[in-house]
């Protein structure tokens, strides 16, 4: 029998215990930080043997393989160890994907995963797929290998999952862009996480397709100088396309081959540009997995998008609630302010990533009538925009930040929650801060 050990008892580690017990090996899963008790339970049904507060080396070290929770970086002792030992250690989705013969749709990048992995799931289903969706966005994959049996899976990918893949295969796989993040984990080299993003096409064949954003000159440049064996489906929202996707008065514009698809951005239910180009992404998928036009069309008109992702809470006395807390870095609140249509009281600030906010500085000139402050460290948020803007105020609780928003904001404008920062500092994490900035706007 092999032995399989798996690093973290978190979604992906558990899954993979269930797939792994499964497939017959002898599965042990070690934590070094505590284990839900959920999982403990799942775990003590499935007979398999775990361990938390420590990773005891003799009951590791004799791995055939391993898998590593992504939030275990390669540089943490125990993996050097291993790779030293030559035991093979691989991410939940190497892992999981030898046991499926499904279709895999892949999607990457650095904003915009979430919302075209649902928005792609969403179009397969009504087009009648078997369909799964996992990953990042909550389900663990290699649970549902070993759980259900589906025609295709759709699944959100990270860098670092991504990093520990060997065979992973998808044939159809999206980057939607690529912006410096997580650079921690990236010996604070942008060129390591780009080539991790891209690790997605390495085993990709001529017969499999790569989807990205025409307009990421990042992504653009790095093809260029690192060419891909799939056959490249890109997106704009500038340019015309031939092979692809393209925008052109206000409708988005599909050829692929032969087939044409043309649709109107005026019916999408998901607004700005960035969901404009996630939808093209996601329905650049659709047209290739052959689902009929006027279900694409349909589906996007009635799509319903996640929470926490320019997020319409509520109105009240004519001005627009938008709680956007998973913007976490700057990018994302970019596309997030571009979106604005109304004179806007921008609430942001937070855990800072090493931000440089002069990208958003036309928006905010253009649209952000005052600024709210969230977070124990402001001082650059203010010396960037305290010039540029008339109102600034500083806050430290969600309470208060929403209340002074309503008092600034007037009939027609909106109040827009979208930090570019990470949530940590004062709150459990972004949900936890949407959470609350909808309950406060609730009590107005
Ligand atoms: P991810 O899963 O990659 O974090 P999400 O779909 O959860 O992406 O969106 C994260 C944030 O980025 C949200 O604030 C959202 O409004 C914004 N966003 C969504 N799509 C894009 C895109 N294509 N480009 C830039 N920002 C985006």
């Amino acid at each position: 029998m092999k032995r399989l050990v798996v690093l973290g008892g978190g979604e992906s580690g558990v899954g993979t215990a269930i797939l792994g017990k499964k497939e017959g090996f002898d599965v042990f899963v070690s934590d070094k930080g505590n284990i839900k008790e959920k999982y403990k339970n799942v775990l003590k049904n499935i007979e398999v043997d775990w361990e938390e507060g420590e990773h005891s080396e003799d009951k590791i070290l004799n791995a055939d393989l391993v898998m590593k929770s992504p939030g275990i970086p390669d540089k943490a002792p125990l993996v050097k160890k291993l790779v030293e030992a030559k035991i093979a250690v691989v991410s939940e989705i190497e892992f999981a994907s030898e046991y499926t013969g499904a279709t895999i749709v892949g999607i990457t990048g650095s904003n915009g995963k979430t919302t075209t992995t649902m928005l792609t799931n969403h179009l397969l289903k009504n087009g009648g797929l078997n369909v799964g969706m996992a990953g990042n966005i909550g389900d663990s994959f290699a649970q549902m290998v070993a759980e259900s049996h589906k025609d295709f899976y759709v699944l959100e990918i990270s860098s670092f999952q991504l990093d520990g893949i060997k065979n992973f295969h998808p044939h159809i796989a999206i980057i939607t862009n690529i912006t410096p993040d997580h650079l921690d984990r990236y010996d604070y080299k942008f060129e390591n996480y780009i080539a991790s993003k891209f690790r997605i096409a390495m085993n990709q064949t001529q017969e499999d397709y790569l989807i990205y954003d025409a307009d990421d000159a990042v992504i653009t440049d790095w093809l260029e100088k690192h060419p891909v064996k799939a056959q490249l489906l890109p997106f704009s929202v500038e340019k015309k396309i031939e092979n692809g996707a393209y925008l052109e008065n206000n409708k988005i514009i599909i050829n692929i081959d032969k087939q044409h698809l043309e649709m109107s951005t005026d019916t999408l239910t998901l607004e700005g540009k960035h969901n404009t180009k996630n939808a093209m992404a996601a329905s650049t998928v659709a047209q290739l997995l052959k689902i009929r036009k006027a279900t694409i069309r349909e589906s996007l008109e009635n799509f319903q998008g996640a929470s926490h992702r320019l997020e319409k809470v509520l109105k009240i006395q004519n001005v627009q609630y938008i709680n956007d807390s998973k913007a976490t870095n700057v990018n994302a609140t970019f596309y997030a302010l571009d979106s604005m249509k109304t004179p806007t009281v921008w609430i942001v600030g937070g855990q800072d990533k090493g931000n440089d906010y002069l990208s958003l500085m036309p928006l905010v000139r253009e649209k952000v009538k005052a600024i709210v402050c969230l977070g124990l460290d402001n001082a650059k948020i203010i010396e960037t925009f305290g010039s540029v803007v008339d109102f600034i105020v500083e806050t430290t609780s969600m309470k208060d930040a929403v209340k002074i928003s309503k008092e600034v904001a007037e009939k027609g404008d909106s109040v827009l929650l979208s930090p570019a920062c990470a949530s940590f500092d004062l709150f459990t994490n972004y949900e936890d801060r949407g959470d609350q900035f909808k309950e406060e706007v609730r009590k107005l």
